[in-house]
């Protein structure tokens, strides 16, 4: 049981909670009665659904981080950020080039950017966002992809750029360049496509699909673990 010395007080939207010390924000959220139907998903910080823009107590920075990882503290005032409205053009990656010509193309406003650095200071990936975003200005699609590779697509980044550039969903164009131009062949994925196509595994997927819950649960348990 937690104790009201162990509580911290926080705002949403402007209104005042009782939460316990130690909460995440979602949880501390919770606790005070909101249920959250969106800005929630995977809870362990890998979807990116929970970005939260937050000040707190004596500090006039507005700072963003995701809902589930980020602890609240006493005085703090946040808002959650659904999602980020973004303009996304749609392209055909079969008629662009893995260079700077496919960034001109489909995402112009890349060019604006005025080398802030805002958008890696708030990225609760820590990626270093400027740097990819710069890549894509050199037309180095292998240095964006790679360096932009753990994105979860909160949208934090974009939310804060002057330049307004949204920048996770060029780092999934110049990804998808890679994979699709840059990427070395891969012959033991082609040879395991291959096998699905042939037919190999549909035994086994209908029996999936027919066993019921228990028995699924017991055969995933007992799955063999490759540790190596
Ligand atoms: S790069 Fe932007 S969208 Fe991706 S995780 Fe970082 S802040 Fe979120
Ligand atoms: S916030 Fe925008 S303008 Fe600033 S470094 Fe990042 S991409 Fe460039």
């Amino acid at each position: 049981m937690t104790s009201q010395n162990e509580m911290v007080t926080i705002f949403v939207m402007g209104e005042a909670f009782k939460v316990p010390v130690g909460s995440t924000i979602m949880t501390a959220l919770e606790y005070a009665g909101f249920q959250l139907t969106t800005g929630v998903g995977c809870r362990e910080g890998f979807c990116g659904a929970c970005g939260t823009v937050y000040r707190e107590k004596g500090d006039y920075r507005i700072r963003g981080g995701l809902a589930c990882q980020t602890v609240v503290s006493d005085g703090m005032y946040l808002a959650q950020v659904p999602f980020m409205p973004a303009e996304k053009p749609s392209y055909d990656i079969e008629e662009l080039t893995p260079d700077v010509e496919a960034i001109k193309k489909v995402y112009p406003e890349v060019f604006r950017c005025v080398a802030c650095n805002t958008c890696t200071k708030i990225c609760p990936q820590d990626i270093q966002v400027m740097d990819y975003i710069q890549s894509m200005m050199r037309g180095d699609i292998a240095k964006a992809a790679d360096i932009s590779f753990d994105c979860i697509r909160c949208g934090l980044c974009a939310m804060r750029c002057p330049a307004e550039i949204v920048q996770y969903d060029a780092a999934s164009m110049v990804r998808r360049l890679y994979g699709r131009y840059l990427a070395k062949p891969t012959p033991h994925l082609d040879s395991r496509v291959k096998e699905i196509e042939e037919g190999r595994f549909d035994k086994d997927l209908d029996d999936l699909q027919t066993i019921s819950s228990e028995d699924l649960k017991k055969r995933y348990y007992a799955r063999e673990i490759k540790t190596k």
